[in-house]
């Protein structure tokens, strides 16, 4: 489980709680507290496996 802190508001998360969004063709982390942008697909690829798919970004829209 990857533990993420929200560097604009500071709430402790989990890599699962975060909500995904799209911009253009760019996969977005967002925190589901205060709605900045965490973290953008191609900084995900320099790390271990990140738990966000097509599907679920989809499904949230
Ligand atoms: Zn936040």
């Amino acid at each position: 489980m990857i533990r993420i802190v929200c560097p604009f508001c500071h709430s402790p998360l989990n890599a699962t709680d975060l909500e995904t969004a799209t911009l253009g063709d760019r996969v977005c982390l967002v925190c589901p507290e205060c709605e900045h942008v965490l973290l953008m697909d191609d900084e995900a690829q320099a790390g271990p496996e990140v738990p966000v798919s097509a599907e679920a970004v989809e499904a949230h829209a």
